[in-house]
């Protein structure tokens, strides 16, 4: 007999969690926020055939859902504690659920994130996840708070997912080995939110964000709401080396600076807290590299790209006038 909207969310959404007063099941969950934290909220919508594609395996998309709602916790400095989650779907499949669920709630348990509630309804594929989390006041890593000089950051390895979703499916992607394909995928389907590098550089970073809509439009976000431009070297991107040899390509230059969804984080530090800011990363386990330099606002593009002797890089970037 097919589920009842309340078997399913009985069945596949209903955990109990600890530090939650009320979770699923009343008209509205009750949390106790820790005395004078500042709440941080944020939501994601994910659309079948605009953020991921119709047959996606649902273990890697419960993942991906709430792993791009723990990476806007991380870009703050706040540490993620409750979500909630609204579903749209097509039929009660529940093979489709019950991936999905485990998938999702493997990441929550890894990082101590209560799903408190949600909402079911039939209709096209959508997933949509509201997370808070907790800040001290005054604490959290916004934005605008670059000032001119600070030292441009970067975590990880940037361009593999955009290498993946451009190569997928194509010429390119059956040349490359198992190894690499499954690298790329990986990536793309399963990022790793950097929840423990923000919450490091609580006190330390001048202004962060991660690293959603590719490196040039989101450092870019941060100049604009900062008031200030920023000056960054092509060469110190990381990489890994199979996204570098790609990067000799025009399509591969542009994914490595403004291809999305890598989920890294871009921060900038005083240059006086270097020596703080690699600590902070080691003990988030979190490679980071210096990319650049913030400036005084200039009248041009927040974000210039210097090539290897100086000059600024010109990619035919169609559709992204980040390099004008
Ligand atoms: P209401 O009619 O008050 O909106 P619902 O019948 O939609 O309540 O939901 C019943 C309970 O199940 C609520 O506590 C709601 O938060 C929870 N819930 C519904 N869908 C989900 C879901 N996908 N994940 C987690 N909790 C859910
Ligand atoms: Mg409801």
């Amino acid at each position: 007999m097919a589920l009842t909207e309340f078997d399913l969310i009985r069945r596949y959404f209903t955990h109990t969690a600890r530090g939650v007063t009320l979770g699923v099941g009343d008209d509205a969950a009750l949390v106790r926020v820790a005395r004078g934290a500042e709440l941080a909220v944020s939501v994601d919508m994910l659309v079948e055939g605009r953020h991921f594609s119709k047959g996606a395996d649902p273990a890697l998309l419960g993942h991906k859902t709430l792993a791009v709602n723990l990476s806007d916790m991380a870009a703050m400095g706040a540490k993620p504690r409750w979500a909630t989650l609204a579903i749209s779907l097509p039929k009660v499949d529940e093979a489709w659920l019950s991936g999905f669920s485990r998938g999702f709630m493997a990441l929550a348990k890894r990082y101590s994130v209560a799903l408190i509630g949600g909402d079911t309804t039939r209709g096209p594929l959508t997933l949509s996840v509201q997370i808070m989390g907790e800040v001290p006041p005054g604490k959290a890593l916004r934005r605008d708070g670059a000032r001119a000089g600070d030292d441009v950051w970067v975590s990880g390895y940037l361009g593999e997912a955009a290498m993946a979703l451009e190569m997928m499916g194509g010429k390119g992607w059956r040349g490359l080995s198992k190894e690499d394909r499954r690298t790329l995928e990986e990536r793309l389907h399963a990022p790793t939110p950097r929840v423990g590098l923000g919450l490091a550089l609580r006190g330390i970073a001048h202004s962060a964000i991660d690293v959603s809509d590719g490196l040039i439009a989101d450092l870019g976000h941060i100049c604009e709401r900062s008031g200030v431009s920023a000056t960054i070297e092509w060469e110190a991107v990381p990489a890994i080396p199979l996204v570098r040899a790609h990067a000799q390509t025009d399509r591969g230059a542009r994914g490595l600076l403004a291809g999305g969804d890598d989920y890294e984080l871009c921060f900038t530090a005083s240059p006086r807290r270097r020596a703080a800011v690699m600590a902070a990363a080691a003990r988030a386990r979190v490679r980071v590299t210096m990319i650049g330099r913030t400036e005084r606002k200039r009248a041009a593009a927040p974000v210039t790209v210097l090539d290897s002797v100086g000059k600024p890089l010109k990619v035919k970037a169609r559709g992204y006038d980040h390099f004008r």
